[in-house]
């Protein structure tokens, strides 16, 4: 058994027993990292301050490959990030991330997802009402992307045409992008207009829109990739509960 030490942020902690906790990180060597710790619920972290999820830091565990569970040292935690639990809907769109990233089980270390999740998350914290989804969009595409799975959305997945600058799409989620005029017969997924294509590509390129049109389309529209293409079928429970936590708001 090695010690292995990585930058890391904690997505998820839940008790064990009485006295141990289970800790989930998605760390920058390794990707995601599973860990027992044990005698850290009454104290919090050993030598840190108490474990807090989405808090960042340096993780420090006995590492052995192909172990769901490895054993917890020590969590020095750099960044907090208390913004996050101050407010229910910018938790929940933290745990959008960390979700997916958990979800999809990423297990190879991966520099440049990593850096984006802290980024996200960063940009998530320092979120108002009116940003919060954009901000929220952004990075889960990137993050999408950078997991390889990416939708096709300049030209058409079906004949390889590229988009008229009017012209109207399909999403077809099977395929992985937008149907053009010609081919959209086959799907019945949602109508994507010009406005809402461009606005797409810029969440897709990491820097989203200043006024987001629809931004409850947008969410639903990522949601239903991730459950097509990461998530096995399931949505992840935490975009249902930023979708409650939105509509309640925006209705
Ligand atoms: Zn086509």
């Amino acid at each position: 058994m090695a010690s292995l030490s990585t930058s890391a942020i904690l997505l998820r902690s839940y008790p064990f027993s009485e006295t141990s906790q289970i800790l989930r990180f998605y760390s920058e060597s390794h990707g995601v990292v599973g860990a027992m710790a044990k005698g850290v619920r009454k104290s919090g972290g050993r030598r840190g301050g108490p474990l807090r999820t989405f808090s960042e830091g340096i993780l420090n565990v006995q590492f052995r490959e192909n172990r769901d569970l490895q054993t917890f040292r020590e969590f020095s935690t750099t960044k907090t990030r208390p913004g996050l639990g101050a407010d229910p809907a910018r938790l929940a769109a933290a745990s959008v991330l960390g979700e997916l990233l958990l979800r999809h089980g990423e297990g190879e270390g991966n520099p440049a997802l990593f850096e984006n999740l802290g980024r996200g998350l960063d940009r998530v914290e320092e979120a108002n009402h009116t940003s919060l989804l954009p901000s929220l969009l952004g990075h889960l595409w990137s993050l999408i992307q950078g997991l390889g799975f990416g939708p096709l959305i300049h030209q058409c997945v079906q004949c390889g045409r590229s988009f008229e600058d009017d012209e109207l799409g399909r999403f077809d989620f099977g395929a992985g992008g937008l149907r053009c005029d010609s081919c959209q017969a086959a799907t019945q997924g949602p109508r994507i207009g010009p406005l809402a294509r461009e606005q797409l590509g810029s969440l897709l390129e990491g820097t989203p829109p200043e006024v987001l049109v629809k931004p409850l389309v947008h969410l639903r529209l990522a949601s239903d990739f991730v459950t097509y293409h990461i998530s096995g079928g399931t949505p992840l429970r935490s975009m249902a509960v930023l979708g409650d936590l939105i509509a309640r708001e925006y209705a």
